[in-house]
């Protein structure tokens, strides 16, 4: 019989994973995607979806037929609970799927219980899954009908940073174009201990370049700013000072508000006391990964993206936390195929993902890049660059991206030349000598 490796999760990470599984061992083992939902969509154009630039439709894409081209079984029953000792996950109807290899790329569960208000079903939309994107269209026309100011962020313990900037810019922008920016006042408010810090102690000249662009269109900012509550007409935060002590309290009027949540583990990487399962994932549910990608814990399986534990860059008075970006989670899922491939073959894995960051936010008319190689400093490559450039890449990316779920490609020729032409490698040099060994 052969071996039977299950990928939990249809997201960036899932769709990659299965594919690179695919290419890297070929037909020596039976793949299976499992998700919680009969489409891919891809999480960077939420933004778009949600000022009107995107239909949600723009964006999915249905799993079953493009992984059934390739020999992929899929399953949208959702998993329910892991029960790793056991090498099997109980599925939300009820059924039981056992597996020899597991990798696990469930993304994050937003933590909007943990601000008072926040969260599209409370007091404030959401971009972060397509359904919260369309729902916020919807409430950014009405909006639009009768506007009033705006406020934009990331709350306390976020870590993706990127997509609030971003989405600050593309309401300035639509507004612009609908000539109605004079009537919104616009503020910033995040976590961060300044801006452009983006959880990695800030990228190139991330600060001047941001800091930069909001003075361009007339945004306030708050920095190290805690969320108390969000109210349907206000945003009531605390700012601290670089020590840690209250610095002031701000009631902020807000007729629009979106924030980045928190993210934690999803609810099947979790406990009956809503803890990470011992072994598996951390307390809040992320999941435990040795620099192979591999659950130290648990040997057969493995993570890939947002749902894997990497600790702070640093202390900060508010906290903020690691943003995981594409282009990190696409070396971890290069690693983590050619490591189950050892493992099929009897040797220890080698494999190591470089988790080089690299990002483009898009303004609508102009916007930000970023490469960090490595992540976190000292870096080799720290740089970031402003211009209408990074909106037509971002818009490529995006046409690219939905193009290799469609074909079934994890790195088209013309990704592995331009990521060569910028020096960057998805892993390191293999070690000849096995890790166990080498210690
Ligand atoms: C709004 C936004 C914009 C972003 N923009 C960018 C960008 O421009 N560039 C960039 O590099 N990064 C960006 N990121 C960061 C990152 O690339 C994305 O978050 C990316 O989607 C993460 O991929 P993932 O596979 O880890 O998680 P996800 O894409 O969230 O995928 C997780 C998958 O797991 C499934 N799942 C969850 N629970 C279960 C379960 N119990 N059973 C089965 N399946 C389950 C989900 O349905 C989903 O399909 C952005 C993030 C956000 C939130």
């Amino acid at each position: 019989m052969q071996p039977k490796i299950v990928v939990l999760g249809g997201g960036i990470g899932g769709i990659s994973m299965a594919y690179e599984l695919r290419q890297t061992i070929g037909r020596a083992a039976d793949i299976t995607l499992l998700s919680d939902m009969p489409d891919f969509h891809f999480v960077p154009s939420n933004p778009w979806v949600a000022v009107k630039w995107r239909e949600p439709e723009d964006i999915k894409i249905a799993l079953a037929p493009v992984l059934r081209k390739f020999g992929i079984g899929f399953d949208d029953a959702g998993a329910r609970r892991l029960i790793p000792a056991e090498n099997a996950i109980e599925l939300s109807d009820g059924r039981r799927l056992s597996y020899d290899y597991l990798v696990i790329a469930t993304g994050p569960a937003l933590a909007f219980d943990e601000v008072e208000g926040l969260g599209p079903e409370r007091n404030s939309i959401s971009i972060c899954h397509v359904d919260h994107a369309a729902k916020a269209a919807r409430r950014w026309e009405e909006f639009c009908q009768n506007p009033g100011p705006i406020v934009v962020g990331a709350v306390q313990g976020a870590s993706c940073f990127g997509p609030a900037y971003e989405f600050a810019m593309l309401v300035n922008a639509d507004l612009r174009r609908r000539r109605i920016r004079h009537r919104v006042p616009i503020t910033f408010v995040t976590s961060e201990p300044y801006i452009g810090h983006l959880g990695l102690g800030g990228v190139g000249d991330t600060k001047g370049l941001l800091e930069s662009a909001m003075r361009d269109r007339d945004m306030k900012w708050v920095t190290n700013a805690k969320v108390d509550r969000i109210g349907p007409d206000s945003v009531a935060i605390t700012e601290l000072a670089d020590d840690g002590n209250v610095r002031r309290q701000l009631d902020i009027k807000s007729a629009l508000t979106m924030f980045i949540p928190a993210f934690k583990g999803v609810g099947c990487l979790l406990d009956e006391e809503g803890k990470g399962i011992a072994g598996l994932a951390n307390p809040r549910g992320f999941v435990l990964v040795d620099k192979f990608q591999r659950n130290p814990a648990y040997p057969n399986v493995f993570a890939v993206g947002v749902c894997i534990a990497i600790p702070p860059y640093e202390a900060t008075p508010v906290p903020v936390g690691v943003p995981k970006t594409g282009y990190m989670i696409e070396p971890m899922v290069s690693a983590t195929a050619a490591n189950i491939k050892a493992l099929m073959a009897g040797e220890e894995p080698r494999r190591e993902a470089t988790w080089n960051a690299v990002c483009l936010a898009d303004f609508g008319d102009s916007g930000v890049a970023f490469i960090a190689r490595p992540q976190i400093p000292p870096r080799n490559v720290n740089w970031a660059g402003e211009g209408y450039w990074v909106h037509v890449a971002k818009v490529a990316f995006e046409k690219y991206f939905l193009r290799k779920v469609r074909k079934g490609s994890n790195e088209p020729g013309y990704e592995r030349i331009i990521m060569k032409m910028l020096g960057i490698a998805k892993l390191y040099p293999e070690t000849k000598t096995p890790p166990a060994a080498a210690a």
